[in-house]
């Protein structure tokens, strides 16, 4: 790594470790408002204190290396100001506030988590491994964090809505002796099977979403995307996270899946969902032909004519070749662009972009096939 590039990072690490650390410490500090119940449940006390020790170590140790080497000054000192605060507020042995009960809450808890340990995991890996050099501070990127923020940071409110709609729809019918011999099928039969219809049901949604005009305007959010990376995947209007994880999760219930298949399949489409976006160049041969990896998605995203009603599966190419919308190049090709096909028809920010559907002066059915 060259001496710019390695400050360039020293300095936004330290600045998202020191903001990170300052909201850990508010989360300590009003944790029945800014911290969810559910989220809580997944790590201990000890395991956020320790954490944020670390957090703060780090933040302060790049930041201060920054600013010695007279490289992004203003971002290191963003990185030690949030974490000086973080400190004067309580640091690592702030004092943990009683939980009372409240009906909302926010999780914050949950997007400091996912962001840390997703960010660890793909910045280097993209680094070393990626199809081609991209920072992660390529064009866009606030925008995507904006939309990580909102979905990670309204979780309650997310499920809630999901659980509601599709409680609703439960309710309406049954089929007990179906359900029965599903449940009874032990968990390594259930969770396969479960991907496959879940990834059938989404594909179906997915293939809406591109095809009837008005739903088209909010998908047309999650194609905007110049660059597609990791993050690029978070971008995602909030109506079709909502209305594609109710609908999808809907068969499941009524077909009788036990929670413990359900809760590994949601597992499994986070780690797929993140995976499939991310800008990685590796070479996975026949897998590619049984399990979607990042290029077989990143075709999705390819801004080309005969892309436009391709491979919308998440899990399984399988269910685009029963569709009839598998497309993969026989070579070890990738897009040469991503993006929808007039570029200018989708306005840029995670604000505009959330109005976009509800705008009448603009037409967006540019991508429907
Ligand atoms: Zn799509
Ligand atoms: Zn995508």
């Amino acid at each position: 790594m060259s001496r710019p590039r390695a400050s360039v990072f020293a300095a936004h690490a330290s600045a998202l470790l020191g903001v990170l650390a300052l909201v850990a410490v508010l989360c300590f500090h009003f944790p029945d408002l800014l911290t969810s119940r559910d989220i809580r449940a997944l790590y201990s006390e000890r395991f956020a204190r320790t954490l944020l020790l670390a957090g703060l170590i780090v933040a302060f140790v790049l930041g201060t290396w920054a600013i010695l080497r007279d490289q992004h000054r203003r971002i290191a000192f963003v990185g030690l100001a949030a974490a000086t605060l973080a400190v004067f507020l309580g640091g690592s042995d702030v004092r943990f506030e009683t939980i009372e009960q409240t009906p909302y809450s926010l999780g914050l808890d949950w997007f400091i988590l996912s962001l840390l340990f997703t960010a660890m995991v793909f910045v280097p890996l993209e680094h070393w491994l990626g199809r081609k050099p991209l920072s992660p501070l390529r064009p866009g990127w606030r925008t995507d964090l904006a939309y990580f923020f909102a979905s990670h940071v309204l979780v309650q409110f997310i499920l809630i809505l999901i659980t509601a709609s599709t409680t609703w729809v439960d309710g309406l019918a049954s089929w007990p002796a179906l359900e029965a011999k599903i449940r009874a099928l032990p968990l390594w039969l259930q969770l396969p099977l479960a991907v496959f219809v879940a990834d059938l049901t989404q594909a179906l949604v997915h293939r809406s979403y591109h095809r009837v005009p008005w739903l088209w305007r909010f998908h047309a959010v999650h194609h905007s995307s110049r660059e597609i990376d990791w993050l690029a995947g978070s971008r995602l209007h909030l109506f079709e996270i909502v209305t594609t994880r109710a609908l999808v999760l809907l068969p499941l219930l009524l077909l009788g899946f036990s929670t413990q298949a359900i809760n590994a399949y949601v597992i499994v489409v986070g780690l797929q969902a993140v995976f499939a976006h991310a800008n990685l160049g590796l070479r996975f041969g026949w897998l590619e032909q049984v399990i979607v990896l990042p290029r077989y998605h990143h075709w999705h995203h390819a801004r080309h004519p005969d892309c436009l009603d391709a491979n919308y599966a998440i899990h399984l190419p399988l269910i685009d070749r029963l569709l009839g919308t598998y497309r993969m190049p026989k070579d070890d090709a990738w897009p040469d662009e991503y993006g929808v096909m007039e570029l200018d028809r989708v306005p840029r920010g995670f604000l505009a972009q959330h109005l976009m559907p509800f705008r009448g002066d603009r037409r967006y059915d540019d991508h429907i096939p």
